[in-house]
């Protein structure tokens, strides 16, 4: 019985999809804003170098300059890698600690 539910387990764990496990590594991801403009990315590691995202101002998403992003970007629309993903994440704890208004949202909703 638990040899099964075992198994069943880690079916489960592979079969995350390629941006779950993007999402996953994002967590290792430090992320701070960048100057004059934007965020950069680095990993905790240190293996990587530093990347620089910014908001595309023409489709509101962020870009990224790692190799993943240029390439795969292209071919994706609407592909994150896990610095976005890391960047997502940073954005969003700042909007809710100084920027979220709950009347906004019911405006914006209506
Ligand atoms: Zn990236």
């Amino acid at each position: 019985m638990k040899k099964t539910s075992n198994r069943k387990l880690l079916a489960k764990v592979r079969a995350f999809s390629p941006a779950e496990q993007r999402a996953a590594r994002a967590t290792r991801i430090k992320v701070f804003e960048a100057e004059p403009y934007g965020w950069i990315a680095y990993s905790e590691s240190g293996t990587e170098r530093d990347y620089h995202l910014f908001c595309d101002p023409e489709i509101k998403h962020l870009a990224c300059t790692c190799a993943d992003f240029v390439y795969r970007g292209n071919a994706e629309p609407g592909y994150e890698c896990k610095h976005v993903s890391a960047v997502l994440k940073f954005i969003a704890r700042q909007y809710l600690a100084y920027e979220y208004d709950p009347q906004l949202q019911v405006t914006r909703a209506a």
